[in-house]
């Protein structure tokens, strides 16, 4: 596969991760004759379909099986893992599914080209909004009538995009830093990075490596870049489209008057939809509906859809979502906001906050967060492992503001919390639910963390006074 081109037939390839992903991968390669080594230490569902399929698998491996000449990775092998090692010592090459899927796409499974299948892409990445832009993008993509899907951390694995029989014009893709890391080839028709916060740094090792990760979105024809984040900004390449929540300069798109607008691609302030129009709320989502813009712009997509297909959006859950109005306060899930750079961006979307927090916090120190956002809080309600942290930093940075933290980790603890905030808040007041910490201490995922704290909220309205 050395000039990208899948020469599976015959040889053997390791699949490292036998989920979602790997099982994708896997087809894939049986498809195309390759003799498939699956490693993973668990043995998921859906394995033995596979094993059915032809496949071996291996469980846990620290070297690699002899005769391996390809090994396609999911991101939960990290790259100090010792089968990397071992493939670097021999020469084999490693990739991402997202490299596998780019060289697999426009070959059909006899391994000829099919130039009706190979979409284009139109690629998006960063710390935080990668699902959100992909999918306002999706909607602007299907407003200006072109068969478009949202693929990466979405919906359908972009394995099987690429290579089952259903035509799309553009893919909308979702890349991971750990995708970028494994990959060399891909070449969008346009790239944009959204944002750049320290994460996932155990996995990378460094920021730099982080940094140099996310960078490779801009391999393509069309870099776009957040001219407003300091990180990016220093990255971006000449001749880069930049995007801005202020008045944009020549070759950038921006805010004026309130509207989203472009400079960019010949555009002189060619105008898209209110700044207000966008969903969800908050500057941060602006700047999401910016980024998909420039990409739609980039693929030739017109005004109308654009603005189109940013009206018709609908968020996913858990996302700054509404869950409750009642006696003047706003009750807000934005489970999602899972590290200090997200909740950052959500509590700046609201005037008086009541916030719920807390869960892991994976090592980020969140009393820069803190400090920042101080003199929005009317209250803070803490649950999780790290309650204690983020304690401390409300004591040093914000002593005044009323702190009660909920000590139980049981199924009710969410009711615990949300009748704590309820007492903490006042009409005009949002109650907003942006942990900025991972959920997996007491839920089994941010969706559920959210469901719990709609469900207590909503156990509320039955409630007197
Ligand atoms: P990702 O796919 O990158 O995890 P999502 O679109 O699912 O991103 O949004 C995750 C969370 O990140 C949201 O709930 C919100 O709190 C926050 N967020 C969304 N967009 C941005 C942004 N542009 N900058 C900072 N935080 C953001």
């Amino acid at each position: 596969m050395a000039d990208g081109r899948p020469e599976l037939a015959g040889r053997t390839v390791l699949v490292c991760g036998a989920r979602f992903a790997g099982q994708a991968a896997a087809r894939a390669l049986l498809a195309r004759g390759a003799r498939v080594v699956l490693a993973d230490r668990d043995r998921p569902a859906g394995t033995d379909d596979l094993v059915a399929a032809g496949a071996r698998f291996a469980g846990a491996l620290a070297t690699l099986p002899p005769d391996t000449e390809l090994v396609v990775t999911s991101p939960g092998f990290a790259p100090s893992h010792p089968l990397f090692t071992d493939a670097a010592a021999r020469g084999v090459e490693v990739i991402g599914e997202l490299e596998f899927a780019w060289r697999l796409r426009g070959m059909d499974a006899a391994g000829a080209a099919d130039a009706a299948g190979a979409a284009p892409w139109l690629v998006v990445t960063g710390t935080n909004g990668k699902t959100t832009t992909v999918r306002m993008l999706e909607a602007m993509l299907r407003a200006a009538g072109l068969r478009a899907l949202a693929v990466g951390n979405v919906g359908v694995s972009i394995i099987d995009a690429v290579t089952e029989p259903r035509p799309y014009d553009v893919l909308a893709v979702e890349a991971s830093s750990y995708q970028l890391h494994w990959s060399s080839t891909i070449r969008p028709a346009a790239g944009a990075l959204l944002n750049l916060a320290p994460d996932h740094l155990d996995w990378h090792g460094s920021m730099a490596a982080y940094e140099n990760a996310k960078a490779a979105v801009w391999n393509g024809a069309v870099a776009i870049g957040n001219a407003d984040d300091p990180r990016v900004a220093a990255l971006l390449p000449a001749g880069a489209i930049g995007f801005t929540l202020g008045v944009p300069a020549d070759g950038q798109l921006g805010v004026v008057d309130g509207r989203l607008v472009s400079r960019a691609f010949g555009d002189h302030g060619l105008r898209l939809v209110g700044a207000d129009e966008v969903r969800p709320p908050g500057p941060h989502n602006a700047a999401n509906a910016l980024a998909a813009a420039a990409l739609a712009r980039a693929y030739g997509v017109a005004a109308a859809p654009i603005a189109e297909g940013l009206r018709s959006f609908v968020p996913d859950p858990h996302r700054n979502q509404t869950v409750l109005a009642r006696h003047g306060v706003t009750w807000v899930d934005d489970s999602k906001a899972t590290n200090p750079h997200a909740a950052r961006a959500s509590l700046s979307t609201y005037a008086r906050v009541v916030w719920v927090a807390g869960g892991q916090l994976k090592g980020v120190d969140v009393s820069d967060l803190v400090a920042e956002i101080a003199p929005r809080l009317a209250g803070a309600v803490l649950l999780g492992e790290d309650r204690a942290l983020v304690a401390a930093a409300l004591a040093r940075h914000a002593p005044e503001i009323p702190v009660i933290t909920v000590d139980s980790t049981d199924d009710g603890a969410m009711t615990e919390v949300v009748h704590a905030a309820a007492g903490l808040a006042r009409p005009g007041d949002t109650v907003l639910l942006a942990p900025a910490a991972a959920s997996y201490d007491m839920f089994t995922s941010y969706a559920a963390r959210g469901d719990a704290f709609a469900a207590a909220a909503r156990g509320l309205q039955g409630l007197q006074g």
